[in-house]
């Protein structure tokens, strides 16, 4: 059984990075705006410590926010100092930190190989060099394939974030995007759907009626063909839409936009609906009219199936007319969904479906 695992974030707000993406205003993002010291992430690493459970667990220390490598390189040294310090008296087990493509050299990454840091963590957002210079991201689609093939080769596992909803973006391109980045073969992938934030220049963009962001329905549905797509690959999602704060909320600092505190679930819902919808489509409807579902599913997907507010409960009971759906826990791998409808027992492989779902849609 894997261990547990637990992070350990840095907020490196705006710290070397002079650009300027139409979406960021780092400092409401990580909710700080003074730079971090040494003695900073030292306290932050002990604080997390003293928390953190007394039994055999995975700990992580990320640097986020900002470009990691775009600081000076002293003060990278003088960071990194800190947490490889636990690294090297076994406190700690990894060291993550997120930068740009435009941003990896093999100058930065023979500094990050000394200071052993495991995962680097790359903001692509897109694959489409239009949305990149219309978000004003200062770097192009080439230097992302640089990059990343850089600290592959250097042995580094290789993170890479992308959004939805830019600035000139659509459906299509996400999907590319999306498609690119597995060809990449990254080690982990996040997703998040832009948000209009305080005091960046989409605010005044979004206020001046020239962006539109998406609406939460649509966000959610390009997530979730970009997550099946990652998904069938094996390509873990680490993260799906922005962390929720006190401050990243609708009406505080997220003027518009597709936010959702509870995005990913929202996602994972959709999938679920489109996978049982598909298997229920096989039956002859006037069959299963008026009969019990019953469903047995690994707990951790329970509130996933049903939906949130038990959506998709309601939603394939009229759709299908059933009498009821009944959901149990059972101990069953995560991948796999036991249906048993007209007394007929049927066992569903999730990626299978997924697979299925994503041809018909022509996206691999
Ligand atoms: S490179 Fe990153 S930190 Fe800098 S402005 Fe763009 S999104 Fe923000």
């Amino acid at each position: 059984m894997s261990k547990d695992y637990f992070i350990i974030p840095i907020f490196v707000p705006h710290l070397g990075c002079p650009h300027d993406c139409v979406f960021c205003n780092q400092k409401r993002i990580t909710g700080l705006s003074t730079d971090v010291t040494p003695e900073d992430v030292e306290r932050i690493i002990e604080e997390h410590l003293s928390t953190f459970p007394n039994r055999e667990i995975e700990i992580e220390v990320a640097f986020y926010g900002g470009s990691f490598t775009g600081i000076h390189k002293e003060i990278q040294r003088k960071l990194l100092a800190i947490p490889l310090k636990y690294k090297n008296r076994g406190k700690i087990n990894g060291i993550r930190l997120s930068t740009r493509p435009d941003y990896i050299d093999r100058e930065i990454l023979d500094l990050l190989k000394e200071y052993k840091v495991d995962t680097i963590e790359l903001g692509v957002q897109s694959l489409n060099d239009e949305v990149l210079n219309r978000s004003g991201r200062g770097h192009s689609s080439h230097q992302v394939y640089i990059a990343a093939n850089l600290i592959k080769e250097y042995g580094f596992n290789l993170g890479l974030q992308m959004m939805i909803g830019l600035v000139g973006d659509d459906r299509q391109k996400s999907i590319l995007t999306a498609k690119e980045l597995v060809s990449l073969n990254p080690y982990c992938v996040r997703i998040y759907p832009t948000l209009v934030i305080k005091d960046t220049y989409l605010e005044k963009m979004y206020r001046d009626n020239k962006y539109k962001p998406l609406s939460l329905e649509e966000a959610v549905d390009i997530t979730t063909d970009l997550l099946m797509l990652f998904e069938y690959y094996d390509i873990d999602v680490i993260r799906v839409g922005l962390q929720p704060t006190d401050n990243i909320t609708l009406g505080k600092d997220v003027v518009a936009g597709p936010f959702h505190p509870s995005f990913r679930q929202l996602v994972e819902s959709n999938i679920y609906k489109i996978i049982l919808s598909d298997h229920i489509d096989a039956y002859d409807k006037s069959i299963i009219q008026g009969k019990t579902m019953v469903i047995e599913a690994n707990g951790k997907n329970i509130s996933s199936i049903a939906g949130q507010k038990s959506s998709n409960i309601k939603y394939l009971t009229q759709k299908y007319g059933f009498n009821k759906i009944k959901i149990y826990q059972k101990d069953i791998p995560m991948g796999v969904i036991n249906i048993c409808m007209d007394d007929k027992f049927d066992i569903i492989d999730r990626k299978e479906i997924v697979g299925k779902y994503l041809k018909d849609k022509a996206i691999i």
